[in-house]
């Protein structure tokens, strides 16, 4: 029996804010805006969102302190913010990273927890009505349940799902992704391609959604090349952030695996975007896979029309390499911490430490190439 929740309404198209701007003023009078420190403005989407405020007569409060990679530190001061801003409602506007964030900062906020409390769904009684819009084709983050939060004290990011964190609804206009770096065109694709490669690697595979799942790696495969090439090119962008979507929808079902835990250690140590960090690790991790899973994938890359190979070709086009050195000292602390990981559990094969640390070695092999 195989089970699909996914109650985000999602408006997605060209101008589709503006056009559905009657779904924000159902919440309240006063909104908590959660933001990062430039994408708000620069992909447009205050100059829609602004003006849609002051006609409904809502009044707004804006946090935009949150950094790549939110910290503990940052989700907590943002619910300091909320708290006494008296909101009816959150609207997280950004990348991941400001959309996560206002997840955790509503929780926390809305629970009065403390520290990690917020990993702890039994703590979370209530939230207030979420709204998502992303302005980037990667996380997803506008369609799951999930935050990834990172401890600098302890220097480990760990994320986790709770229902509650769903947005009520959230507004995907690719036009608001036209200002989008290449670098971060490019992680945040590979980012969307690894949820949806999650979604077969996941022993909570669900293949009701193998549909968009497929469809979806299809059009990071058609499109990514293209969209860093013609950056304004609206249709490319559409196509990648519809991709983001599906990988969002995916892994909301089946949760993400050691494709995602090996990448956060690189992540918090070398500074590595999330995209990337995932990106180097993806060839390793298929290929460790492959011979469990090769039914499914070759069923994928039928349908994409690529052998195994080609993909690899594909991905080594992107020249993700990084100058990191992973010594063996780090490789040996970090597998012990990848190893405690939630995602750990959802892997379709048990991989113990010496399967981690293998696969840390083949990633630093390939950088290195
Ligand atoms: P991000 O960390 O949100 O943003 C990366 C960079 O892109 C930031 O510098 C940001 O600028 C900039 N940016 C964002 N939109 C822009 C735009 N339209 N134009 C120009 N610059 C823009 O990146 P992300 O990859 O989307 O999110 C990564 C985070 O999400 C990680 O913490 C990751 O672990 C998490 N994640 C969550 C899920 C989930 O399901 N919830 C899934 C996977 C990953 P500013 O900071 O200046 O605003
Ligand atoms: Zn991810």
């Amino acid at each position: 029996m195989l089970t699909n929740y996914m109650p985000v309404k999602t408006f997605f198209g060209e101008n589709c804010l503006i056009e559905n701007s009657k779904e924000i003023a159902k919440f309240g009078k006063h909104a908590f805006l959660v933001t990062g420190k430039s994408s708000a403005k620069k992909s447009g989407v205050l100059d829609d969102l602004l003006p849609i405020l002051v006609k409904n007569d809502i009044s707004y409060t804006i946090f935009d302190k949150i950094r790549e990679n939110p910290t503990l530190d940052s989700v907590h001061e943002g619910a300091k913010l909320l708290k006494e801003a008296k909101c009816d409602f959150v609207i997280g506007i950004g990348g991941g990273s400001p959309i996560d964030a206002a997840k955790t900062i509503n929780l926390i906020a809305s629970n009065n927890l403390s520290g990690k409390e917020f990993y702890q769904a039994e703590k979370v009684k209530k939230a207030l009505p979420l709204i998502a819009i992303p302005t980037t084709s990667g996380t997803g983050s506008e369609v799951t349940p999930f935050s990834v939060i990172t401890d600098m004290e302890t220097s480990r990011k760990a994320g986790y799902g709770n229902p509650i964190n769903f947005p009520k609804v959230s507004f995907l206009d690719p036009k608001y992704t036209v200002s989008l770096p290449a670098n971060i065109t490019r992680d945040t694709a590979i980012d969307a391609l690894s949820h949806l490669l999650e979604g077969i690697y996941s022993k909570k595979r669900n293949f009701i959604n193998y549909p968009i799942l497929f469809k979806g790696v299809k059009l990071i495969l058609q499109n990514l090349k293209p969209c860093l090439l013609d950056p304004t090119n609206l249709k490319y962008r559409e196509n990648l952030m519809l991709a983001s979507m599906y990988g969002g929808i995916v892994i909301s079902q089946t949760s993400t695996t050691i494709q995602h835990s090996i990448g956060y250690p690189l992540t918090t140590a070398f500074g590595l975007s999330h995209g990337l960090a995932n990106g180097i690790a993806m060839k390793p991790v298929m290929k460790m896979f492959y011979p469990y899973l090769n039914k499914e994938l070759d069923e994928l890359f039928n349908y994409v029309e690529i052998t195994r190979h080609e993909f690899f070709e594909w991905l080594d086009q992107f020249r993700m390499r990084p100058q990191i050195d992973l010594t063996d000292d780090f490789i040996n602390e970090k597998a012990n911490e990848v190893c405690k990981s939630r995602n750990m559990a959802i892997n379709p094969i048990k991989i113990d430490f010496e399967g981690v640390r293998k696969l840390y070695k083949k990633i630093s092999e390939n950088i290195s190439e």
